[in-house]
């Protein structure tokens, strides 16, 4: 049990499955996140200072520890959870493949630019583009990936020089609070810090930090980017996600059985990119529905120790299971059908994996975020109505494809209004870091990673410019105005815009003189 010393109120942290507490932590006030900031201020124009490389060392430390530290991460990260082993380990490796990407390309990635300029005008300066981290990032975290879900943004929030303030779940405080104590431990500077506690304390995070990375849900993220737009701090919100799989007729049905009860049941579910419905054109509906259930009703479920046994674990708490509960009920009593799965196991939070049939559009198992082991499959007469109806959403996270046509997927990826598409396949952009991971419409704001974008984001842009040549005493536009000299000016812009014989209409210049001769 990880005691941290709690001023009241505490905050108990349970397993789900078991219902066993495991952890207490304090729930943090707002004065004492804003003191974390201040002393977080203090120590960043350093962290700053040692640039990319610098940094790069204390990640890399930071990246032994986690690797050294798994079996012990995985075991805070299942007791909060309840998750099999298997995905227990997923978070540390996560972290750890990402730790290496952006720890060693910060530096290429923060370098100043020298962009061309746009105009032959403008070749008479050097230009230069100076990315300038943001002091102190607030990172704020939902509980479905404990220790990977803080690494996403802290990482790269630390690499281009900003010091962070993580405030994770509530639900799921501990794994953060190892991340801070590895950082500890290797004796990192004092530029990344954890505050716990619930809404309050994450709105005081947002209160008093310069850049706000959230991740959570859409409801919670419009209350962030209100307060940010009220101190005209910049905002990155990763929010929920309603995501489609679309099945076409040619596609191997095996692999996409298997990929969508994967991507539909892996943590229960509780992931921002599951697969949440399932469009299958009509000619391989009933055997695909065929090979789904089976692979779904194959999934082993409960609880694991250090071995690894099971496939899927438990619901993060009760709340999940009712509204898990909620939206197969409402869906049977609309007409839905159970093919397998439908209810809770009696253990824990643990619930059945479930596939549904006969649902339409209307059900709230359709068009609301379920986070939990279901899917709902609907039989589509062709790829369009399989495209309208997968865009037929608030949410627009991502989406998979399943085909033997890749180009025939890639068309069709790219009519699907989602911030990313699988072609067979699910989340494999989330392992790839080089590409944006963000949501469109009611699924975020901005995006993280993205290669370079992932760091830059964290900073300012400065623009610098320096004088090639020699410089006269005064510029041709500077006071007093001489209209002879401005035209030249004004000709040289209007060469360098316009188009055709219009770059060279001096007559268009003159008058701007206003008539003089
Ligand atoms: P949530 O919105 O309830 O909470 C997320 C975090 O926000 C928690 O740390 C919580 O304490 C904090 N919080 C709550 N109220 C706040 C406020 N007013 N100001 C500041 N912070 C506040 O979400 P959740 O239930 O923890 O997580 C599930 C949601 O997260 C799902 O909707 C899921 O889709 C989403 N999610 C999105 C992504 C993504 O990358 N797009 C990834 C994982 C999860």
């Amino acid at each position: 049990m990880t005691d941290i010393e709690a001023e009241t109120p505490a905050i108990e942290v349970r397993n789900p499955g078991t219902g066993d507490l495991v952890g207490t932590v304090p729930d943090q006030s707002a004065a004492e996140v804003a003191a974390a900031v201040r002393e977080l201020r203090l120590f960043q124009p350093e962290w700053e200072a040692i640039g990319a490389d610098g940094r790069k060392e204390w990640l890399m430390k930071l990246q032994d520890w986690i690797i050294d530290n798994t079996e012990q991460l995985a075991d805070v990260l299942q007791s909060e959870t309840s998750k099999p082993r298997a995905d227990a380990l997923i978070d540390p490796a996560f972290a750890t493949d990402l730790i290496g990407f952006y720890a060693r390309r910060a530096g290429k990635f923060l370098a100043d630019d020298h962009p061309s300029p746009h105009s032959p005008l403008a070749r008479v300066k050097r230009l230069t583009t100076v990315y300038s981290p943001y002091p102190v990032v607030g990172v704020i975290t939902p509980w479905n990936f404990p220790l990977a879900m803080p690494a996403l943004d802290v990482i790269p929030a630390l690499a281009a020089g900003a010091a962070v303030l993580l405030k994770p779940s509530e639900v799921t405080p501990l794994s953060a609070l190892e991340l801070a104590r590895g950082w500890a431990e290797i004796g990192a500077p004092p530029v990344f810090a954890v505050v716990t506690g619930g809404g309050a304390t994450g709105a005081a995070v947002v209160a008093n930090a310069d850049y706000i990375q959230f991740t959570g849900s859409t409801a919670t993220g419009k209350k962030i980017a209100a307060a940010c737009v009220e101190r005209l701090v910049p905002y990155s919100l990763e929010l929920g996600g309603k995501d489609p799989a679309i099945v076409l007729a040619d596609a191997d049905l095996d692999r996409a059985a298997h990929g969508v009860a994967f991507g539909g049941m892996f943590n229960s579910g509780q992931v921002c990119i599951s697969v949440e419905r399932v469009y299958v054109e009509a000619p391989v509906y009933d055997e695909f529905v065929a090979k789904l259930t089976d692979a779904v009703a194959a999934l082993r479920q409960g609880l694991d120790g250090r071995e690894s046994k099971h496939d899927v674990g438990g619901l993060a708490n009760e709340a999940q299971v009712a509204i898990v509960q909620r939206h197969i009920d409402e869906a049977v009593a609309a007409g839905a059908r159970v093919a397998t799965g439908g209810k809770r196991t009696g253990q824990g939070t643990l619930f059945q994996p479930t596939v549904l049939l006969d649902v339409d559009h209307s059900m709230a198992c359709i068009r609301e975020e379920t986070f939990g082991p279901t899917l709902p499959v609907v039989e589509v007469a062709d790829e369009a109505e399989a495209i309208r109806l997968a865009n037929d959403s608030q949410y627009g996270l991502s989406a998979s494809v399943w085909t033997a046509d890749k180009a025939r997927g890639e068309r069709v990826a790219r009519q699907l209004n989602a911030g990313a598409v699988n072609i067979n396949d699910v989340f494999a952009n989330l392992f790839n870091f080089a590409l944006p991971m963000g949501g469109w419409k009611q699924s975020g704001i901005g995006a993280r990673w993205g290669g370079a974008a992932g760091v830059r984001k964290y900073c300012r842009q400065k623009a610098i410019t320096t004088p090639l040549l020699p410089t006269a005493q005064k510029e041709l536009t500077w006071f007093p105005y001489q209209m002879p000299k401005l035209m030249v000016a004004l000709g040289a812009m209007r060469a360098a815009g316009a188009r055709g014989k219009r770059r060279f209409d001096l007559a268009g210049v003159r008058k701007i003189q206003g008539g003089s001769k």
